[in-house]
């Protein structure tokens, strides 16, 4: 799920962006001896054996000391690792910065796994003291690497050891059928094939879910709403749970009685990315918006969401008609920081964030919620507004 992001910070001219030349064997990052050549975060594609593409992000150094732009150089980098599944952590000539303290107490802080590598091994080697201080401090040694000398081998070791720290930091989501699948249970999956129904395929939701139903040992049934009576007709009460896209929850929930469980793919999902909790909370803050409100939307594609229209046309329309007064949105799309105080808005709605990885939402989602500002997701609200939240959420808790 998701395409795996993984930040360099460190020291300027600590060698960030060799480290990303090196790992990816091209120039794909500038390189000079000038310190502070990357000023802002800067977003690479690349492969790496074993991981495959992922997306590096090349910050600006944390010790940055040019004024205000400086300070906002390294507010930025320390807001890019707001967004990684792993930071590695450049060093060099034994020397750990202050601001790598702010960068470590953050990472552990959001669970993101980190990789300490000693670069310049060539010009100053990591001496024992340092290496011992390092290991009291984290567990183990910074790993000894020179981009400047670095062999095939060398450079092999390291992506090893960043593919062995990403499996270390694997979210490991909850089951999404936990305690709802079992051996002998029929489970309808209600997935509308529609205009905005991807061309040829499902959407992952629906495909995590069939896998999540099958590893149980019950029946998935996919179907489309227009098959819905059918079904239920022939086979009542055998139906365990009808689980369905959010957009038809309302059609869906007219057809399916009441004595048959009904939820939808965004609870499921939420549920099983543990942010459940966090969203029924933000629920009650529907109830408090007034004219005037600004509404965060959070939508974690950069570009070509396959949801667009919901966050973008139906939700905002479904939220004033509810409210009964005009409310502003503010759309930011992808995973870049949120710019500005949160305080602003008065609630925030996040997509499903099928396209980021579990930490990547996971942290999303604790970076605003740390702020006080309440958050739903997109499905969860709009259950709400079609009034059938309590019926969804109800298998669920
Ligand atoms: S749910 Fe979010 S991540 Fe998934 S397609 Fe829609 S905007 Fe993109």
């Amino acid at each position: 799920m998701g395409n795996t992001v993984i930040g360099i910070f460190g020291s300027r001219n600590a060698g960030k962006s060799s480290l990303l030349n090196s790992l990816s064997g091209q120039e794909v990052a500038i390189v000079s001896s000038v310190p502070g050549t990357t000023t802002d975060p800067v977003r690479k594609r690349i492969e790496l054996p074993g991981i495959g593409i992922c997306t590096v992000i090349d910050t600006a150094g944390l010790d940055d000391d040019g004024g205000d732009l400086g300070r906002e150089r390294v507010a930025r980098s320390l807001q890019a690792a707001e967004q990684v599944d792993l930071g590695i952590i450049v060093l060099s000539g034994n020397d750990f910065p202050p601001a790598a303290e702010d960068l470590t107490a953050l990472l552990r802080r959001r669970e993101v796994p980190f990789l300490l590598v000693h670069n310049r091994e060539d010009e100053a080697p990591m001496t024992e003291g340092f290496a011992g201080q390092m290991r009291r401090r984290f567990g183990s040694e910074p790993m000894r690497y020179s981009c400047l000398k670095a062999t095939t081998e060398d450079r092999d070791a390291l992506t090893a050891a960043i593919r062995a720290r990403l499996a270390e930091g694997l979210m490991r989501p909850r089951p999404m059928f936990e305690g709802l699948a079992a051996p002998g249970r029929r489970i309808l999956l209600v997935c509308p094939i529609d205009s905005e129904a991807p061309e040829g395929r499902l959407i992952l939701p629906q495909v995590m879910a069939i896998r999540s139903i099958l590893d149980y040992g019950a029946v998935a049934q996919v179907l489309q709403p227009e098959q819905l009576e059918y079904e239920i007709r022939s086979y009542g009460e055998q139906i365990s749970l009808v689980v369905t896209d959010s957009q038809v929850f309302a059609r869906v929930a007219a057809i399916v009685p009441g004595s048959i469980p009904l939820t939808s793919f965004s609870m499921l999902l939420a549920r099983s990315t543990g942010s459940l909790e966090v969203f029924r909370q933000g629920i009650r803050a529907v109830e408090s918006l007034r004219e005037g409100d600004t509404v965060l939307m959070l939508e974690s594609c950069s570009h070509h969401a396959n949801c667009e229209d919901i966050g973008r046309v139906k939700i905002p329309a479904l939220l004033q008609k509810h409210c009964g007064c005009r409310l502003n949105f503010e759309m930011v799309s992808g995973l870049d920081p949120i710019k500005g105080d949160l305080s602003r808005y008065a609630l925030a709605v996040q997509c499903g964030g099928c396209m980021v990885t579990p930490r990547q939402l996971r942290n999303r989602i604790a970076y605003v919620a740390e702020s006080g500002l309440k958050l739903v997701n997109y499905g969860m609200l709009i259950a709400y507004l079609s009034g059938i939240y309590d019926r969804a959420i109800k298998p669920l808790i």
